[in-house]
């Protein structure tokens, strides 16, 4: 069965075993470094950056405001090539409509690219349970599939392992499910991506289906585009006989001229180019051309419950570029998959809550991921403003379902309400603190379950005259 993030932890309990893990902290370190240091020199050389940020984030609000407008236009446009379009409202739906069009098909074995939101689905779990394979065809995604492992980045889901490890999964598994690895594969980046492209090769030219994402869908002619860097996405979108798109309506935009936008932002963003190397985009069939078939599932799941928040919506406007998690000292130092979710680092702390809803432990402890130091603010090429979105998702956590909070604060919070509505108790109180301040030692640690507030944080300064006692000393300070 594959591999899913159910049931995964709360964030600081998997991020306990993952700041442990020395690998994994410097397979990531390096990684986001080398990536944001390529973005940062080609942001540099854009002198309209900031103007590109703003319309990107002006139109995807736009898009968002009228989201029904364009998707009807969207369906108009791609029936009238000859497509097929299936509405899914959440991932049970969904992983319905494209079991059941495989299914139709006949195949057993189809190929993937470029569908992170098919992750978000289960759509392989799915799959597998009607006896049907999906492989994935990014080599990233190759990667993790053969290890059995979980995605930790947006755009390199294997960021987290270096090459003698991807190595070893290759010589391993490869020939488990196809094509094995040359016997005397080495850890040179050569030598394993011609190991990937022959494994991959063989799949392409036999699967007679493909299920892809999309990056973009223009709604003026119903097109849709994905980029990528390696062609594989390219094999899959034009070698099968049937096409299934499964695409998250907010990947919508108006227009052509308004996807050159994108384009320019996402490239540089994502892994520091200029432009990715491959921009596919099709629309509907083409006699003689590509796919017979070609069938659009687009998926609701949780975007109507993000659109619906006033604050929250934004996170709708992420081109899944992945700049956020490379400049994240948080997602450095415990990598993605702590995230449990597809959707990991700056986006994933705010998009997961957002999408499925704060009422359980591991979703509700998203928010609290962040040093709120909003380096994700400054790099989003769509502008999402992480901070704001944070913040009013961790007031709903803590006025939210009594089971989700933390227990401690809780607890104090209580306590402290009881005895503010009781004048002379809180004197008292005030007094009592004043004392303690003063005779405590600074790097005291707290006792039980509060020890976790000063484990990180020595205990605040405490004033050695409370407010009310300065006002009635000085006699509203005047004396
Ligand atoms: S939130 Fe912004 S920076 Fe993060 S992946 Fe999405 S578009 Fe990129």
């Amino acid at each position: 069965m594959s591999k899913t993030f159910m049931g995964w932890p709360t964030f600081p309990k998997a991020a306990e075993t993952a700041t442990a893990d020395e690998q994994l902290r410097a397979n990531v370190r390096r990684a986001t470094h080398t990536i944001r240091t390529k973005r940062a020199a080609l942001v540099e050389e854009r002198p309209d950056w900031q103007d590109l940020r703003d319309t990107a984030a002006a139109l995807k609000d736009d898009v968002l405001a009228h989201l029904d407008t364009y998707l009807e236009q969207i369906e108009e446009k791609v029936t009238a090539a000859g497509g097929t379009v299936h509405w899914a409202a959440d991932a049970d739906e969904a992983n319905r409509i494209v079991t059941g069009l495989v299914r139709d098909t006949g195949e057993s074995e189809i190929v993937k690219v470029k569908s992170m939101l098919t992750e978000e689905i289960g759509l392989d779990g799915a799959l597998e349970a009607a006896g049907i394979s999906a492989r994935e065809t990014d080599l990233a995604a190759t990667i993790v599939q053969l290890g059995d492992d979980l995605p930790s980045h947006v755009v390199v889901p294997a960021l987290h392992r270096n090459r003698s490890e991807i190595r070893d999964i290759f010589a391993r598994e490869m020939g488990k499910h196809g094509r094995p690895a040359p016997e005397d594969l080495t850890d040179e980046p050569e030598e394993l991506a011609e190991a990937a492209r022959l494994h991959m090769r063989e799949k392409f030219l036999k699967a007679k289906v493909a299920v892809s994402g999309a990056n973009f869908m223009v709604a003026e002619t119903g097109t849709l585009c994905i980029v990528e860097s390696e062609g594989n996405g390219r094999m899959c979108l034009t070698l099968a006989d049937t096409l299934i798109s499964v695409v998250g309506i907010e990947k919508t935009v108006p227009t052509w001229q308004d996807l050159e936008v994108y384009l320019q932002l996402l490239a540089r963003s994502a892994t520091g180019e200029r432009m990715a190397p491959y921009t596919s985009t099709w629309t509907g069939v083409t006699d003689g051309d590509g796919p017979r078939a070609f069938h659009l599932v687009l998926v609701d799941n949780g975007r109507t419950r993000a659109l619906a928040d006033p604050v929250g919506r934004q996170a709708l406007r992420c081109i899944r570029c992945g700049a956020c998690m490379n400049i994240c000292p948080v997602y450095e130092r415990t990598g993605g998959q702590t995230y449990g979710s597809v959707y990991p680092g700056p986006i994933g702390a705010i998009l997961n809550p957002l999408l499925k809803g704060a009422d359980d432990p591991q979703t509700a402890s998203l928010p609290y991921a962040s040093s709120l130091c909003g380096a994700c603010n400054e790099v989003c090429p769509v502008k999402i403003r992480f901070t704001d979105v944070l913040l009013k998702l961790r007031h709903d956590v803590a006025e939210g379902d009594a089971k989700v909070k933390h227990r401690a604060e809780k607890v104090a919070l209580k306590a402290v309400e009881g005895v503010m509505d009781r004048g002379p108790l809180w004197n008292a109180a005030v007094k009592a603190a004043g004392t303690a301040g003063r005779l405590l030692p600074k790097d005291m640690n707290l006792p039980g379950p509060l020890h976790g507030w000063t484990d990180s944080r020595a205990l605040p300064d405490i004033p050695k005259e409370s407010f009310r006692s300065w006002w009635k000393r000085t006699e509203g300070g005047t004396k």
